[in-house]
């Protein structure tokens, strides 16, 4: 019954998993709200030259990766792989241009046909930020550290570390490129044949290939720090000034690309050592190209994105918990009504409380239990004559009377 099985690479979120993949995307939003980033909601498919066109057809998410199909009226759609695309897009339709500096956070389902393993899922989430219209490194350092900043309001600055490098000006990576190319057609031997393919299109992509013979061939290529020019260099610089004034340590990483030809200066990745391959938490970069490659204003342009999953995963199952409830028993059928427009009282005063629907005042008991009730209310038709319930510790034991009037009162330690 292949049919009722979920997608291979696609996941129910069940209330404690989606509780805690909530979690990361609130705390995302609120830590990009406080560096002035607003959320931008963009439609989960676009067409697929959005994609196509901007992160270039010798692309793993391209050649290999995207949901692609022709819909009713014939169009040809993809599920968003990635969102950068997308934002800048709407950037463009929806003259945005006008008023840059623009800041926009956006989290949500994106879509790779991947092989799925632990970490790497083919409807995964994301959180990210792009920066629009900065040209200057403050820019830069402004959005590392918005990144950062969530990390450590999720507890993970301890357990990753920031991974630098500059992929240049235009002009750099064109005289880089030219030395690479050269460098590696002495060993076209050993190289896979996606890299042959890459070698005249998008040579800087072989430097991030995980294949075993390019990686050896990688080892000993020329290194772009190496050719950045003067304007490349000081900007460098004043983005690792930035970073340390602000105490955000980072680890030089002069293989780090992001192979698209639109991306410049600034690259970087946040890599934890704790999900084996899967490491990469956060990756991002400067993509001073890209609105002018779609068809817009030129316009610079920097961003990072995060994956919820793993965000998630690091945390722990034990980082969010839920709220514990109040359990509401009634005692028997006669009281029934009583306990239910009670239970309403409070939840509109902001409790949260859980009805049994059904049972004994042993079974409903023994439910309270089961979901971890803070405490309970015992409802009985003699105490309610005398406008009073018993308000019961779950976690102590101790129980007491209470005046229907002094409940909300007496209730707020349990909250
Ligand atoms: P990787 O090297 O792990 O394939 P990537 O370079 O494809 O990552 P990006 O496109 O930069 O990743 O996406 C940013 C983040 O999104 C990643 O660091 C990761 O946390 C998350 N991510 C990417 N692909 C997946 C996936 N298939 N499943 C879950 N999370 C993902
Ligand atoms: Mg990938």
């Amino acid at each position: 019954m292949a049919a009722l099985q979920p997608v291979r690479g696609t996941h129910d979120y069940l209330p404690d998993d989606s509780r805690a993949h909530r979690a990361v995307e609130d705390t995302a939003r609120e830590v990009a709200e406080r560096f002035g980033f607003g959320e931008i909601i963009t439609p989960i498919f676009e067409f697929t030259d959005v994609f196509a066109r901007t992160l270039g057809d010798t692309s793993d998410i391209v050649t290999k990766e995207m949901y692609t199909f022709e819909d009713r009226s014939g169009d040809r759609l993809t599920l968003r792989p990635e969102n950068t695309a997308g934002v800048a897009r709407a950037f463009i339709s929806g003259g945005l241009a006008q008023s840059v500096p623009v800041k926009l956070f956006y989290r949500g389902p994106m879509f790779r046909h991947e092989r799925p393993q632990k970490g790497r899922l083919r409807q995964f989430h994301q959180v990210g930020v792009e920066l629009l219209g900065v040209e200057g490194p403050l820019g830069d350092v402004d959005v590392i550290s918005l990144g950062y900043q969530l990390l450590d309001a999720l507890g993970l600055t301890g357990r990753s570390i920031l991974h630098l490098n500059s992929l240049g000006d235009p002009e750099s990576r064109q005289v880089y490129r030219e030395a690479l190319v050269a460098y590696l057609s002495g060993h076209k031997d050993k190289l896979s044949e996606d890299s042959l393919t890459r070698m005249d299109r998008n040579p800087l992509r072989i430097l991030d290939s995980k294949d075993e013979g390019d990686r050896e061939v990688v080892a000993g290529a020329p290194l772009l720090s190496d050719h950045l020019n003067a304007t490349s260099r000081d900007f460098m610089e004043r983005v690792t000034g930035g970073l340390t004034d602000l105490g955000i340590a980072f680890e030089y990483d002069p293989k780090l690309v992001r192979g698209l030809d639109y991306y410049c200066h600034t690259a970087f990745e946040f890599v934890t050592t704790d999900l084996g391959s899967q490491g990469t938490i956060l990756a991002g970069g400067r993509y001073d190209g890209l609105v002018k490659q779609m068809g817009g204003p030129p316009t610079p342009g920097i961003g990072w994105a995060a994956g919820v999953e793993r965000l998630a995963m690091l945390r722990g199952e034990d980082a969010v918990t839920a709220p514990r409830a109040i359990a509401m028993i009634p005692t028997g059928a006669d009281v029934e009504s009583e306990a239910l427009k009670l239970a309403d009282r409070l939840r509109r005063a902001g409790f949260t409380l859980d009805l049994g629907y059904s049972g004994n005042m042993g079974k409903r008991m023994k439910r309270a239990n089961k979901i971890n009730a803070r405490a309970a209310i015992i409802v009985g038709s003699d105490e309610l004559a005398q406008g009073t319930v018993a308000v019961r510790d779950l976690d102590s034991g101790d129980q007491e009377t209470v005046a229907l009037s002094a409940l909300e009162a007496v209730l707020v330690r349990f909250r």
